[in-house]
C-alpha cells in the first residue's frame, strides 16, 4: 500500500474483504474511495487462478475444479460436501515429482510449485462458493482442509507453511480455519517432517505408508529408497510427540500387491503402542495402471486384523470417483 502511495490501514481493509468477507471484486469494496478500487484490487488481488472446469457428483455434493494459473499449468481441487463438515482437498504442486507408481498425478511428473497465494486461493473459492450459498446443500463454511490433491506439500514447504498460516491464522490475517481441522499428507520426507514438528502447529499429520516392509515400499512409493519405512516412522512419532495428535497412516489397498494377511500383521506390529490411526483406501482405478483395488473380503479381514491389536482403523470414504476426484486421480487433463 505504501508503495502504491496509499496509507497502511488500507492493507487491513483489503485483508479483511479476502479473508473475512470472502470477496476479492474490487466493486464489491465499497470502503474503498470508487477511484481506487480497480486500481488497488488489481496491484494487490489479482485473480490467480481461473476455473477452467467444474465438474460434480453425488447431487452436486462433491465438485472437482480445473484451474488455470497465470501462465496457463492446470491444478485441480476438490470440495466434498457431508452433513456435518465441508472438506476441501487441495493441491500444493501441479503435477508431482515422487513418481509412485499407482497414482495419476504421479505418472505426470511436476510442473512447478504453487505459491502460497495460488494454495489459499483454491480455498477462498470454496469458502466464498459456499458463503454465497450458490452450492447445492445451502450456505455453508470450509471446515476442513487436507494437503492432499496435486503434489507433495513437503517438498514445497516454506509456500505450503505459509498457506497454512493463511488458512488458519484468524481473520483479518487468514480464513480462520482451525490448525486441528488441517492435514498435511506426505509421502515421508524426514526432514521435512522433522521441520513440521518444530513449527508449533496442531495441525494433523498424514503418512502415505503403502507398505509395512522396505521391498514393497521401495516400489510403490520410490523416496523410501531414500528414507526407509523404520526413519520415516520415527520422524512420525516424534510429530505425534511434539504436537500430542495422532498420525494418520494412509494405505491404499491394492489386490494381491500389499494386502496380504501377513502385511496387515506385520503393519499392526509397526504401529501398535504409538499414536497412530490408520486410514485405509481402496484403490482408484487411475489410466495405465495394472492394479486394482483389493477384494472386499480380503480388505476386511485385513482391517480385522490391524483392529484386533487395538489399533483404530477407518477405510475411507471414497468420493468423486466418477469424475475423476478421489484419491491418486487428480490429472488435471483439460480433454
Ligand atoms: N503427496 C502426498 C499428498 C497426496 S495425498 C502424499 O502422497 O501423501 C493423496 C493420497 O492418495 C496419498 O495417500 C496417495 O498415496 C493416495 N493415492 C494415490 N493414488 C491412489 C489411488 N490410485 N488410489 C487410492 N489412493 C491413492
Amino acid at each position: 500500500m505504501q508503495e502504491l502511495g496509499q496509507p497502511g490501514f488500507r492493507a487491513d481493509q483489503l485483508s479483511r474483504h479476502y479473508f473475512a468477507r470472502l470477496t476479492d471484486e474490487p466493486a464489491e469494496m465499497t470502503d474503498l474511495p470508487a477511484g481506487l478500487r480497480e486500481q488497488l484490487g488489481s496491484a494487490l488481488l489479482p485473480r490467480l487462478l481461473t476455473a477452467q472446469r467444474e465438474l460434480a457428483c453425488d447431487e452436486g455434493m462433491t465438485r472437482k475444479t480445473l484451474w488455470r494459473a497465470h501462465d496457463g499449468v492446470l491444478l485441480e481441487s476438490v470440495l466434498m460436501r457431508y452433513s456435518d463438515r465441508v472438506t476441501m482437498c487441495i493441491s500444493s504442486q501441479a503435477g508431482c515429482g515422487m513418481a509412485c507408481p499407482f497414482c495419476a498425478t504421479g505418472q505426470a511428473g511436476l510442473t512447478r510449485n504453487l505459491s502460497t497465494g495460488e494454495i489459499v486461493a483454491q480455498v477462498f473459492a470454496g469458502a466464498r462458493a459456499l458463503a454465497g450459498g450458490t452450492l447445492p446443500g445451502g450456505p455453508g463454511r470450509v471446515s476442513n482442509v487436507v494437503f492432499m490433491g496435486m503434489g507433495e506439500p513437503l517438498a514445497n514447504y516454506a509456500s505450503v507453511l505459509a498457506a497454512v498460516r493463511r488458512i488458519t491464522d484468524p481473520a483479518p490475517a487468514g480464513l480462520g480455519i482451525s490448525q486441528r481441522a488441517v492435514t498435511v499428507s506426505t509421502v515421508g520426507l524426514v526432514p521435512a517432517i522433522q521441520r513440521l514438528a518444530a513449527e508449533g502447529l496442531s495441525v494433523r499429520l498424514a503418512v502415505s505408508l503403502h507398505a509395512p516392509d522396505d521391498q514393497l515400499r521401495d516400489e510403490l512409493v520410490p523416496v523410501n529408497r531414500r528414507w526407509k519405512i523404520a526413519t520415516v516412522l520415527d520422524a512420525a512419532w516424534a510429530y505425534a510427540a511434539a504436537t500430542g495428535r495422532r498420525v494418520s497412516i494412509e494405505y491404499a489397498m491394492i489386490r494381491d500387491v500389499n494386502d496380504q494377511a501377513w502385511r496387515a500383521d506385520a503393519l499392526a506390529d509397526l504401529l501398535a503402542g504409538r499414536l497412530a490411526h490408520v486410514n485405509l483406501i481402496p484403490l482408484n482405478p487411475t489410466p495405465g495402471s495394472r492394479w486394482t483395488a483389493s477384494e472386499p473380503a480380503v480388505a476386511a479381514e485385513f482391517q480385522r486384523r490391524i483392529a484386533a491389536r487395538g489399533i483404530p482403523i477407518t477405510v475411507r470414504d471414497t468420493r468423486g470417483t466418477q469424475i475423476d476426484g478421489a484419491c491418486g486421480q487428480l490429472a488435471a487433463s483439460s480433454s
